[in-house]
């Protein structure tokens, strides 16, 4: 059974073009897409994805910044999935983030930091079943599955 996360590409990737760089990259790495959704964010979604931020000075900017234009939420599975794509996706903070990483290629923002992906299996499963339905998750094989 394949590892499954959520990936988001946040407003600030949609408004910056960015969709199709960033898929591409987990595209090539070898992922599978099993769900897509191009969303708006109501900011009642947004304070359940970041309930674990609850509390925080920051909670209140998070909130608004995922609710503020429309995002694309994904659903990727693959064998360590969740700890490849916290690897593509780079530290949360641009300034930190490694070059070659999603985050440290293309911004600076502590804030804006363009993907969300889930950080344990136990959030991939609370933040799928936010954002979809168990039917809006497809199983399909690709073919080039047992060489990648
Ligand atoms: P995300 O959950 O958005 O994928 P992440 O898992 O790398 O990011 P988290 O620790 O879950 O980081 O923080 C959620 C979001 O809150 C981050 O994307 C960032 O925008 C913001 N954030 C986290 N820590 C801080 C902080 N100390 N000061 C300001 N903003 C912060
Ligand atoms: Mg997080």
């Amino acid at each position: 059974m394949n590892d499954k996360t959520l990936i988001i590409i946040k407003p600030d990737g949609v408004q910056r073009r960015m969709i199709g760089e960033i898929i591409a990259r987990f595209e090539k790495k070898g992922l599978k897409i099993t769900a897509a959704k191009f969303m708006q964010v109501s900011p009642e979604l947004a304070q359940k994805h970041y309930a674990v931020h609850k509390g925080k000075d920051f909670f209140d900017r998070i909130v608004k910044y995922l609710s503020c234009g429309p995002v694309l939420a994904m659903v990727l599975e693959g064998p360590k999935v969740i700890e490849i794509s916290r690897k593509m996706m780079g530290a949360t903070f641009g300034y930190n983030a490694e070059p070659g990483t999603i985050r440290g290629d293309f911004g600076t923002s502590q804030t804006f930091n363009l993907i969300h992906g889930s950080d344990s299996p136990q959030s991939a499963e609370y933040e799928i079943g936010l954002y979809f339905k168990p039917e809006e998750i497809l199983n399909y094989q690709m073919p080039d599955q047992t060489w990648v």
